[in-house]
């Protein structure tokens, strides 16, 4: 990676994002690597955690008996004719919902290693998503050669044992807790979350929802965006797993990146929300209606507060405050009675 960026970008391999300060511009990073802790500054940060690649040897994969779906055929193809599996199982959506292109890549990758290896293969999924032109008629066919597709619920459990492996799920079909033994099983990378998801998030101030998907797709600020200004979430991380699209999303990205800083000036509005503790009652709808996530509680001070940084001077809490207990000073009723007045 480093030979392609040349002297451009620097990489930081074995570094932990531990905090993020500041806002877009002027953001400090404490990055915690071997040679300790060291503060960066950057004008922007973009999160583009993708999903797992390479061989991993993690949990759920398994060395020569769990592999990626993206490596099977290569697998199946370099094993000796005796080792070759009898019975294949591909895994798609093991912890996030998997869109139409991985339903496509699994009959695909199913059909080509039924008819070089005459291996059986199963394909255990959440839903068949075959959809679009051309994707149908692939799907009988995979039916007509024998390729079985298994609906299941929730997550599979996947446990290598002697020879083989064992998948075991609840058929959504029969309601039933069923077990898939096979020799070998390959997991779809794109039904898994990030694995940095949850950290990461937490250092940059983005939230993640119930399928792992980073700043919880907020459609006011798709396809890139973050809650604070000059962070960016894009690709796999947010949920996009179709590569044409996350390239796509990729460039709007780096546009925005772009425009943000090499503007010649910057307007920056200092003044953020102000909350009165006298008159929070603690009720949390301004913690509910920031677009941004930037209202949080303050434990110790038993009311809501502000995080400056993440702030973008909407003004959605104050209006939407049922106590009247948040002022943004610059707009504050006195000032802009004043103008109206004026
Ligand atoms: S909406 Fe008003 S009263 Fe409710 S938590 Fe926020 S500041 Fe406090
Ligand atoms: S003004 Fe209030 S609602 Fe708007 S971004 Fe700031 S904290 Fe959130």
């Amino acid at each position: 990676v480093e030979a392609a960026l040349g002297a451009e970008a620097e990489v930081l391999t074995g570094t932990r994002l531990a905090s993020l300060e500041g806002g877009v511009g002027n953001f400090t990073a404490r990055l915690e690597g071997a040679s300790g802790v060291n503060e960066r500054r950057f004008g922007a940060v973009v999160i583009a955690t993708g999903v797992r690649t390479g061989s991993p040897v993690s949990e759920p994969f398994a060395r020569g008996r769990v592999v990626p779906l993206s490596e099977l055929e290569a697998h199946v193809e370099g094993l000796a004719r005796r080792d070759r599996p009898r019975h294949i199982a591909i895994i798609l959506d093991a912890r996030i919902e998997e869109g139409k292109a991985s339903s496509e890549t699994a009959i695909r990758t199913a059909l080509s290693i039924r008819s070089r290896f005459a291996a059986e293969l199963s394909i255990l999924l959440h839903d068949v998503r075959v959809s679009g032109a051309g994707l149908e008629a692939l799907y009988d066919q995979a039916r007509e050669s024998g390729i079985s597709f298994m609906k299941y619920d929730g997550e599979p459990r996947i446990a290598v044992s002697g020879g083989g492996v064992i998948v075991r799920c609840r058929d959504s079909v029969l309601g039933e807790d069923i077990e898939v033994s096979c020799g070998l099983a390959a997991v779809s990378v794109y039904g898994l979350p990030s694995p940095a998801d949850k950290t990461l998030a937490d250092a940059v101030g983005v939230g993640i929802d119930a399928l792992g998907r980073m700043q919880e797709n907020n459609v006011h600020l798709l396809p890139g965006l973050a809650g604070r200004e000059g962070v960016f979430v894009v690709g796999a991380c947010r949920g996009e797993t179709y590569a044409p699209s996350i390239a796509r999303d990729v460039r709007d990205v780096a546009l925005s990146v772009r425009t943000l800083l090499f503007r010649k000036s910057m307007e920056v509005e200092l003044s953020h929300p102000v909350v009165d503790g006298d008159k929070c009652v603690l009720c949390l709808t301004c913690v509910r209606s920031c677009p941004f996530r930037a209202m949080r509680v303050d434990a110790k001070e038993k009311k809501a507060d502000c995080i400056p940084e993440a702030c973008r001077k909407c003004g959605i809490c104050a209006g939407e405050c049922p106590a009247k207990a948040i002022e943004l000073p610059a707009h504050s009723d006195r000032i802009v009675l004043a103008r109206a007045g004026a």
